[in-house]
């Protein structure tokens, strides 16, 4: 049985009830986080409750509960459920209220939590890619609830046998419906630049960090469409697909066709840092 978090209390997921007026129900008006939890440990925390507050201030909520509570949230929702390996997913919505498109006056906002119980570490298989024009907004940096164009373009993509959509604006490439993107072209690796567009990843900045430590060059600059295509690896990341190699782009293959050599020594490194991790020398 999974146990979630609502407004204070932790509870069976299958009882945990929001109300119909909720401006998360009603607008998306709320963002959100998922963090990996590795042997009981948390990745990157503090890099992710960083983004939240981020994204809370961006849309203007109020931190309901400040860097104390929503570590002894964390703390009290993995334990509860049973340490391990989990992903732990966090919403916070401006609250319940009249269906107004304004701000509602003197609401609470909503807090949720519940966490995917994983039986081991994710497992990283190749994936196929399709590539979209992006069709969402310009704060992609604001890690939104409001993800019906990602949901229409993963869809998408599933209807074309694929697990992820490339998305592309004006030439250049964003990132996926759900990951960043990194290409390999000849002996270094580009990945986009922070900007609205894209959602600044935890994991990209980690994937960053073990390159860096490797001296893997690793250039943060705009990619072109073209560049994507001529790529010799394409890896796609994100909290929950680590990093993935992507073998097939708009069903052809991207370098051999399999996963590339520097894509090992990247996924190599990512596994080290995570028994690290779990040792609890790393965070
Ligand atoms: N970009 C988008 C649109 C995402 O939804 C995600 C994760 O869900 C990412 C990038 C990767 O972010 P992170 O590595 O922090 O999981």
């Amino acid at each position: 049985m999974t146990i979630a978090y609502l407004n204070g209390e932790f509870q069976p997921l299958e009882e945990t009830r929001i109300s119909p007026l909720d401006r998360g129900f009603l607008f998306a008006d709320g963002v959100y986080e998922v963090i990996p939890v590795y042997a009981g440990r948390l990745f990157r925390a503090d890099a992710h409750l960083d983004r939240l507050e981020r994204s809370l201030a961006s849309i203007r909520i109020a931190d309901p509960l400040g860097r104390t509570g929503w570590n002894t949230l964390l703390d009290g929702i993995i334990e509860r459920n049973g340490g391990g390996h989990q992903a732990v997913y966090l919403q916070v919505t401006r609250g319940a209220a009249p269906r107004e498109h304004g701000f509602p006056g003197s609401v609470a906002a909503t807090v949720f939590a519940m966490t995917r119980i994983l039986d081991g570490q994710p497992q990283i298989l190749p994936i196929n890619a399709v590539t979209r024009p992006d069709i969402r907004w310009t704060r992609c940096d604001i890690k939104s609830v409001a993800l019906l164009p990602n949901v229409l373009m993963r869809q998408e993509a599933a209807d074309a046998s694929a697990a992820e959509a490339i998305l592309i604006r004006d030439g250049l490439v964003t990132e996926g419906t759900a990951s960043n993107v990194f290409v390999v072209q000849d002996d270094f690796v580009s990945t986009p630049p922070d900007s609205p567009h894209i959602l600044g990843g935890i994991t990209r900045e980690l994937i960053k960090e073990l390159m860096s430590s490797a001296s893997i060059e690793c250039r943060d600059e705009p990619v072109t469409e073209t560049a994507l295509r001529a790529a010799r690896e394409i890896w796609v990341s994100s909290s929950t697909k680590e990093v993935t190699p992507v073998v097939r782009l708009d069903d052809k293959p991207v370098g051999e066709g399999v996963p590339g050599p520097l894509w090992e020594r990247v996924h190599g490194l990512f596994q080290d840092y995570k028994q690290r991790l779990m040792r609890g020398d790393a965070n």
